[in-house]
This record gives C-alpha cells, sequence and structure tokens, in this order.
C-alpha cells in the first residue's frame, strides 16, 4: 500500500471527477491521501472531503504564492486545526520563484503557522522555492524543529540541495519527495534522494501538478503516487514492498494517525 502525502483533489479540475480519482487510487493500492490547504477561503472544502471520506485526511495552511487572500493568525490556524481529521499545518513557507519583491509578508506569513504548529503539535508541511537558506534560518528562529522543541513536519516536493536536506533532517524533518525525481533531468534531486535514508522519506504527487514518468504532462491523480515508489525503490536498490511499507509508516508516524 501507498500514501499520497501531498495532493489537491479539493481543486476543482480533480474534484469534479471523484470517483474515478477514487477508483484509480484503490486500483494502485493507494490506500490515503492528505489534501492539503493553499488558502482560507477554500479551506471549508478541503475539509468536506476529509469530512466525506475516511481514507482522505486535510490540514490548514495559506501557501506562500497565494497573495491577495486573508491572512491567517496563528489563532485562526489553531482553531480550525482543532478538527480530527486536519492532521497538519500547511501548506506554508517561502517561494521567492514565483513572486518578486518585498515578500517579508510571505516570511511573517510563514512565522504564524510554525508557532501555530508548536501550539497545536500538529506537523508542517513546508513548500520552499529558490528560498532555502531563508527557510532554514526562520525554521530555526522559530523552533519548528524536534531539536527545539516544536513538531518538525515534512520538506513537501522537495527539489534543493542534499545540505538543505541535511538541514532539515537534523531538525527531525521528513523529506517529501514528487513526481519530479522520476524526470530524465532530475539528476541532482536523484542523487539527494538516493542519500536520504528511507526512515525519513515520504511520497507524493502534489496533484493536480507534475505527474510522475509515465504519466509526465498529464493531469497527474493520487493513484499515481505509486511510480514515484517504484522509481525510489529503483533508485535505492531497494525491493519495492519495502518503499511502500516504510513511507506508509513513515506518514502515520509523522502525522499520529491511526488508520
Ligand atoms: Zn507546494
Ligand atoms: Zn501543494
Amino acid at each position: 500500500m501507498y500514501i499520497d502525502s501531498h495532493c489537491h483533489i479539493d481543486f476543482p479540475e480533480l474534484a469534479e471527477r471523484m470517483p474515478a480519482l477514487l477508483a484509480k487510487m484503490a486500483e494502485n493500492k493507494v490506500t490515503h491521501a492528505l489534501c492539503v490547504s493553499v488558502d482560507l477561503p477554500d479551506f471549508p472544502r478541503v475539509l468536506a472531503l476529509a469530512e466525506q471520506y475516511p481514507h482522505i485526511y486535510a490540514s490548514v495552511g495559506v501557501h506562500p504564492d497565494y497573495v491577495d487572500t486573508p491572512e491567517p493568525s496563528v489563532e485562526q490556524l489553531v482553531a480550525l486545526s482543532g478538527h480530527p481529521k486536519i492532521i497538519a499545518i500547511g501548506e506554508t513557507g517561502l517561494d521567492y520563484f514565483r513572486l518578486e519583491g518585498d515578500l517579508e509578508w510571505q516570511r511573517e506569513r510563514f512565522r504564524v503557522h510554525i508557532r501555530a504548529s508548536r501550539e497545536t503539535g500538529k506537523p508542517l508541511i513546508i513548500h520552499t522555492r529558490s528560498a532555502s537558506a531563508d527557510t532554514i534560518r526562520i525554521m530555526q528562529e522559530e523552533g519548528a524543529g524536534t531539536d527545539k522543541g516544536g513538531v518538525a513536519g515534512v520538506m513537501h516536493c522537495f527539489t534543493e540541495s542534499l545540505e538543505v536536506a541535511e538541514a532539515a533532517l537534523d531538525m527531525g524533518f521528513y523529506i517529501s519527495f514528487s513526481g519530479i525525481v522520476t524526470f530524465k533531468s532530475a539528476k541532482e534531486l536523484q542523487a539527494v534522494a538516493k542519500a536520504v535514508p528511507l526512515e525519513r522519506m515520504l511520497i507524493e504527487t502534489d496533484s493536480p501538478y507534475l505527474a510522475p514518468v509515465p504519466h509526465r504532462g498529464k493531469m497527474n491523480e493520487p493513484g499515481f503516487v505509486c511510480h514515484v515508489a517504484e522509481f525510489i525503490a529503483n533508485l535505492k536498490d531497494l525491493p519495492l514492498p519495502q518503499v511502500a511499507k516504510q513511507t506508509t509508516d513513515n506518514f502515520f508516524n509523522l502525522f499520529k494517525v491511526v488508520a
């Protein structure tokens, strides 16, 4: 069995084909998925999916790429994450690739999420792009990691260097790989995935984006996460059932899910 640790199945292009998407999950033995929140206005539809389906979990947070959206407060995130199906805070983090200019608001928003994670004990889902130094610095300053009394979380859709991975691992974080790792051009990332211990690894689709080989270019969906596991098994020269079981156990351990 496999778990998709990060997807956006509340987005209309996926939500409108939910029956087919759930059937594909079952066919490919993808037993659970975490539907990740990107802003507060759309949070109700994320929560609704988690309430409707026992094997779908959800998070609450505001993505760093969302500019014109209500800013969350620590109190709000704490209150919204009180629901038993809300197992994480995020996605949050920094993205200097998509946006330019004074991004102090992004850093402040990130700090708010880390404070909410510490207060609730729910792990963080961190997105970082072209901003790894500031991301790691703020994680340290706010005590996001288990080394400073936080509960850590996951560096999702990881595309950074091994050095950044190691800094996050040192803080107790897991590293999650998406379909990007299966791309022919992703040689450096494949070397990182080879070095990250399986005991600290998660797999994800980040669907509807980034479909893994052999579906590259098509719309992605949680059922395709098995292809990420297959690629990692090959890369690490490990039996596929071992990668499937360990990444599944890692998900349950990190998010304290009893399934
Ligand atoms: Zn992301
Ligand atoms: Zn995402």
